[in-house]
C-alpha cells in the first residue's frame, strides 16, 4: 500500500480505535487526611490542605464521571490513608492515570506573604532543587517519618524496572499537560513542571503526577483555595488535563501499538521526551 494512503487511513481510524476502548480509569488521591501529623499544611482561618484536597478531588471526580470516566478516590472522608495503601488502590484498580492533589505552604512568615502559584511533579530520584527535595520530604511524611535516602533507594528500584519505563515517560507528559491546564484555568503563576522522589508516586504502575494546586499559606491564594469558585476552576482544569492526556498520549500509543507493534515496540510518545528533564538534572 502506498505509504501516504496507509498513513491517512490510520489517522482516519484513530477516533474509532479510541472509542472501542473501555472507559478511562482515573485514581485521584486527595493528599493527607486524619489527625496531625498527617493533616497536611495549614493556612489562615482554619484552612486545611487535607480538606481542600478532598473537596477538589471530589469535584474533579464528578466532572470526569460526566465525561464517562471511571474515577476512584483513595479517600472520600477525612481519614489517614497510608501512602502504601493509596498506591495499592491505584494498582489494584488498574488505573490508567494517577493524580495526587496537594496544597503547598511556606514556613517563614515573610515567605508566606509572597509565595504563590502552581507546580506539578513527576517521580524522580533526583529532585529539581533543594525546595523540591524538602517538599518531597514533607509530603512523604516528614524527614523523621521517612528518611530521604531510603525513599530515594525505593524510587531508584522502581525506575530500574524496565516494565515501568513507559509509565515513567508518560508521567512527565502527564505532569506537563496538567500543569498547562491548571495555569490556564486558574491564571495562577506557574512554578513549572518539576521532579522529586515522592513515595506516593514511586509504587504506582501507571502514569502518575502530583499537583500542588496553590499555596494555602498565601493570604489571597489560600483564601481562594478555600472557596468553591476557585476550587471549581481547579477541578475543571484537572479534569480537562487528565482527559487531554488520555486523548493525546494514551490513545496515540494505543493506535501505534495496533498499527505496528514491531515497528515501534515501546510506543514512546514524542512529546514525553521533550519534557523528561525540565529540571535538567537527568
Ligand atoms: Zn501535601
Amino acid at each position: 500500500m502506498h505509504r501516504a494512503l496507509a498513513l491517512s487511513m490510520a489517522l482516519f481510524a484513530l477516533p474509532a480505535a479510541a472509542e472501542q476502548q473501555s472507559p478511562l480509569v482515573v485514581v485521584l488521591d486527595p493528599g493527607h487526611g486524619g489527625r496531625w501529623p498527617h493533616d497536611g499544611a495549614h493556612g489562615r482561618r482554619g484552612l486545611h490542605e487535607k480538606v481542600i484536597a478532598l473537596q477538589v478531588a471530589q469535584k474533579t471526580k464528578e466532572l470526569l464521571e460526566q465525561q464517562g470516566a471511571t474515577v476512584i478516590l483513595t479517600r472520600d472522608t477525612d481519614e489517614d490513608v497510608p501512602l502504601a495503601d493509596r498506591v495499592r488502590i491505584a494498582n489494584e484498580a488498574g488505573a490508567d492515570v494517577f493524580l495526587s492533589i496537594h496544597c503547598n505552604a511556606m514556613e517563614k512568615h515573610e515567605d508566606r506573604k509572597v509565595t504563590r502559584g502552581v507546580e506539578t511533579y513527576f517521580l524522580s530520584p533526583d529532585p529539581t532543587d533543594a525546595e523540591a527535595k524538602m517538599l518531597a520530604q514533607l509530603e512523604n511524611g516528614g524527614p523523621d517519618a521517612v528518611p530521604l535516602p531510603k525513599a530515594s533507594d525505593a524510587v531508584t528500584g522502581i525506575l530500574n524496572d524496565l516494565a515501568l519505563g513507559q509509565a515513567r515517560n508518560d508521567s512527565a507528559a502527564l505532569a506537563l499537560i496538567v500543569q498547562q491546564h491548571i495555569v490556564r484555568g486558574t491564571r495562577a503563576p506557574s512554578r513549572g513542571v518539576r521532579q522529586a522522589p515522592f513515595l506516593v508516586l514511586s509504587g504506582t504502575r501507571m502514569p502518575s503526577a502530583l499537583v500542588e494546586i496553590g499555596f494555602i499559606s498565601h493570604p489571597r491564594e489560600g483564601h481562594m483555595l478555600g472557596g468553591k469558585t476557585y476550587q471549581g476552576k481547579v477541578a475543571r482544569a484537572l479534569a480537562d488535563g487528565v482527559r487531554d492526556f488520555a486523548d493525546k498520549v494514551l490513545a496515540r500509543r494505543l493506535v501505534a501499538q495496533v498499527r505496528s507493534p514491531a515497528e515501534k515496540p515501546d510506543g514512546v510518545p514524542v512529546n514525553a521526551a521533550s519534557v523528561a528533564s525540565p529540571g535538567g538534572t537527568r
